[in-house]
């Protein structure tokens, strides 16, 4: 074999694990295998875990955070406008040069899969020959996926929707939307009409950021719901945000969550970003803004945590850290439940690998052989703890590897080495 890991812990809690890798698959799973591997790890009871995924990213705008001015109101409308005035000082090598960098973040912390936005709206579409660059550069090592992203509208920006066209045309794999961004409510089901009749026609998949709004009377992801079961694209459609949910009437919800659910339809939501951005016009008590997470998995709904923005005109922090969003995303759905914390990890990996479709993805034989050993004992731990990457491996390689987060204490009467998880 040309690689094995030795006494893991995997995800579903099944623990001293072995895994045979060969030719970039997994071979076998089980304990104490009896075969040698070229290389061989212990994972000393570790978590392995298949790779991170991030349903929903900005790669166009990452790592861009300062330029030409930082956000002052931190909101989304002056995110917004930002973006517009940096826009057309953007040079594609830049652009590259910082995707790039994100991409090494991204591949250390084990996140090896990205769904990435690209704003469509710039006639030169810039960002999209840059991303599809990009996109190229690093598939040895993480999947990206793109979508057309109308960032202005694709109703009220002039020209939007042949420059969709054309970065379809181009290579870039799923058709976006903003409708709440649109003029009118009207104007929004509208586009949501034409995005999906357009993806329908191409068999494309389609992820609309829809409803990031505090507005409880905001109602697309009802009309996003209708047209996925109108066209047939049951399993092929996501709502990305879907914050509106978060103020709406709970009677409505009572009606709207079956719908979704009969659908298909998935959700993603990105903690880290609607914590900071909603509820910007409340005084006291502040509405948290994401959308209802735990309801819709009830539901049925497939539900993902997206890390949507790192370092860019909306939010000036962030790491690539697939775990940091789970936390925050526990934090405010207030999954706090043994199950719910266990279904925080899922949605950043297995939940959005699923949404995403990626083939291969999972622990079982067949699979592809990528995965991340983690400094942590479960799912939970590895959440507390946003756990070091002991190593992350992409088709039986190992791309990168870290120490155990660990310190030398120097208190009398205490142990010389402080561990953080628990009974070790
Ligand atoms: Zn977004």
């Amino acid at each position: 074999m040309d690689l094995v890991i030795r006494n893991a812990t995997l995800p579903d809690g099944r623990q001293h694990m072995d895994i045979a890798v060969q030719d970039g698959r997994i071979a076998a799973v089980g304990a104490r295998l009896q075969v040698t591997g070229a290389r061989e790890i212990d994972a000393a009871g570790d978590l392995l875990t298949p790779p991170f995924v991030d349903a929903h990213f900005h790669m166009d705008a990452t790592l861009s955070y300062g330029l030409p001015r930082v956000n002052a109101s931190g909101t989304l409308l002056e995110g917004i406008a930002l973006w517009g005035e940096l826009k057309p000082d953007l040079t594609q090598q830049a652009l590259v040069a910082r995707a790039l960098q994100y991409c090494d973040w991204a591949a250390a912390r084990g996140l090896l899969a990205i769904r990435t936005h690209v704003d469509i709206c710039d006639d030169r579409l810039l960002a999209v020959e840059a991303l599809l660059d990009v996109k190229r550069q690093v598939a040895p090592y993480i999947d990206m996926q793109l979508v057309a992203f109308p960032q202005d509208g694709i109703l009220r920006s002039p020209g939007a929707m042949d420059n969709l066209k054309r970065a379809i045309g181009m290579g870039v794999d799923v058709v976006g939307g903003i409708p709440h961004f649109e003029r009118t409510m009207a104007q929004g089901a509208e586009s949501i009409r034409l995005l999906c009749e357009f993806a329908a026609g191409r068999g494309l998949m389609v992820d609309m950021h829809c409803d990031e709004s505090d507005d409880p009377l905001s109602r697309h992801i009802e009309t996003l719901a209708y047209e996925t079961q109108r066209l047939g694209l049951q399993g092929r459609v996501t709502g990305s945000h879907l914050t509106s949910m978060h103020s709406m009437d709970n009677y409505y919800v009572s009606k709207l969550l079956p719908l979704i659910a009969e659908s298909g339809v998935a959700a993603i939501a990105n903690p880290l970003i609607n914590i900071t951005l909603q509820g910007r016009h409340d005084t006291y008590p502040k509405r948290r803004g994401m959308t209802r997470v735990p309801e819709l998995m009830a539901a049925g709904v497939d539900v993902a945590f997206g890390h949507d923005c790192v370092m860019d005109p909306w939010y000036g922090l962030g790491s690539g850290d697939m775990l940091e969003v789970a936390h925050m995303g526990l934090h405010v759905a207030q999954m706090t439940g043994q199950a719910a914390m266990h279904a925080c990890f899922l949605a950043v990996t297995a939940t959005p690998a699923r949404i995403l479709g990626l083939e291969g993805y999972g622990l079982a034989p067949g699979c592809h052989a990528d995965f991340v050993l983690l400094d942590a004992g479960s799912t939970v731990e590895a959440i507390r703890l946003r756990a070091a990457r002991r190593a992350v491996v992409r088709r039986g390689v190992v791309i990168s590897e870290a120490p155990r987060a660990a310190a030398q204490l120097n208190l009398p009467g205490r142990p010389a080495r402080v561990d953080f998880r628990l009974g070790r």
